[in-house]
């Protein structure tokens, strides 16, 4: 994992956020290649659950939203971890992580000593800590004026629901999906991208009638592991969890968390919710709006029921990261290679394009012009001619670049193409400039 992270700010993916002013706890910071990453994973789920449907609607939701929205949602009351801090060295752990509850009594097994200072017996009571970041909306700072940064994107889909019905008019089953940024305020952030402060969710809330919620609730399951091939993660890596009946939240009928094994352990990747009709009843009641659904064929009136798919961008991101990372000997004599294995629907490159040397005009002018060429059907391709070809390689290794094209003297004076480089066997291949789209596209 050390590795990782050293390679993620190395190359440009991800930096401690604040870096120069020695980070900010919980936050991270995409850099160039990192945003090509995310921004790959972002567009292979928008063109899957939206753009590929004719069921599924868009928004983007506003990140600050009317606090009634959260007393609604049961966050205001509700969305806590239980916290404990020592007294002696006021370090703060989350309490179920550190130690774990009784099911009888409710009461608290903790460690005899800090996991800080050492100190023993110093633990003040576990209290419940709101997870959510309030803020101040305007110039007063009264408690009229209180919001939160959004803790889910979830709510931002209720509150628009009669929105879309008012004006897209779906009949049902259809959905709304949004990807946008949320914010909890977490005792301890840890693991990398795994638990931040700030990260981006993709997240769907799709309306049935109650009468179809297994069907639907099978049916995206299925796409989920969907996107989970699409993204290239080991499939013997990812589980289903089913969450027993007596753990799940109140509202809930079914969850199932879909698992993924990261380096520090087996942990949440995705969740599959059925959230019963609670949502938009509760919005319904706080915002005395009606937000029910007139079904014209059964002549039923009727709040819908929802199906909820949610997606952590940032733990995608972490868990394509933690998979693709290899190490080999295809270095050479005893020297270690480091690669990323990313799928090629991910990988910021696809292809990079190198002149064999920097100092030949010939040989840089007709890298140039396969570049371009290559550009205009293949958005993500890199140009280099840094340093002698194994370095070359060495980089395009280590940011997960599938193919380099290597422009040498014989394809400027045979015009014998050029040579393409596999990023995992290092095997290279002879191919025809013209038909260097089909094998890049078709390669793997
Ligand atoms: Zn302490």
């Amino acid at each position: 994992m050390d590795a990782l992270v050293a390679l993620c700010k190395r190359r440009g993916f991800i930096f401690p956020g604040s870096d120069i002013y020695g980070g900010l706890a919980g936050t991270w910071d995409y850099g160039p290649l990192g945003v090509m990453l995310k921004n790959n994973v972002k567009k292979l789920w928008w063109k899957r659950f939206v753009e590929d449907r004719d069921d599924m609607f868009g928004v983007d939701a506003a990140i600050l939203m009317n606090p009634r929205a959260w007393e609604a949602s049961g966050h205001v009351g509700g969305f806590a971890d239980p916290m404990v801090e020592c007294k002696k060295c006021n370090s703060r752990f989350r309490a179920d992580q550190i130690g774990s509850q009784s099911k009888d009594d409710k009461s608290w097994k903790l460690p005899d000593a800090c996991l800080n200072c050492k100190a023993k017996g110093a633990w003040a009571p576990v209290a419940q800590f709101n997870m959510m970041f309030k803020t101040h909306v305007g110039a007063s700072q009264d408690s009229a004026s209180v919001s939160y940064l959004r803790p889910e994107t979830a709510q931002g889909m209720f509150v628009n629901f009669k929105n879309v019905l008012d004006t897209q008019h779906p009949k049902l089953p259809f959905g709304m999906a949004q990807i946008g940024k949320a914010f909890r305020n977490e005792i301890a952030p840890r693991d990398f991208l795994f638990r931040s402060r700030e990260f981006e969710q993709m997240e769907i809330e799709y309306f049935v009638n109650p009468k179809a919620w297994e069907k639907t609730f099978e049916h995206f399951l299925e796409q989920m592991h969907g996107f989970i091939a699409d993204v290239g993660l080991t499939k013997a890596k990812v589980s289903d969890f089913e969450v027993a009946k007596e753990d799940l939240a109140h509202y809930s009928k079914r969850t199932i968390d879909i698992e993924f094994e990261y380096p520090f352990g087996k942990k949440e990747l995705y969740g599959l919710a059925y959230r019963t009709d609670f949502d938009l009843k509760q919005h319904s009641e706080f915002s005395k709006v009606d937000l029910s659904y007139y079904d014209e064929e059964s002549k039923e009136r009727f709040i819908p029921h929802c199906i909820e798919p949610s997606f952590g961008v940032d733990r995608t991101v972490l868990a394509a990261l933690t998979d693709a990372y290899t190490e080999d000997s295809l270095g050479g004599e005893g020297e270690k290679r480091v690669y990323l294995r990313l799928s090629p629907n991910i990988a910021p490159y696809r292809v990079a394009v190198f002149p064999l040397l920097r100092n030949k005009p010939a040989l840089v002018e007709k890298a140039r012009e396969v570049y371009k060429n290559l550009k205009k059907v293949i958005p993500n391709v890199d140009f280099d001619d840094n340093g002698n070809i194994g370095k070359r390689y060495r980089r395009q290794d280590e940011i997960g670049t599938p193919y380099c094209v290597t422009v040498d003297f014989d394809t400027v004076e045979k015009g014998t193409g050029v040579t393409v480089r596999d990023r995992d066997t290092g095997k290279q291949e002879r191919v025809k400039i013209e038909e260097l789209v089909g094998y890049l596209r078709l390669g793997k």
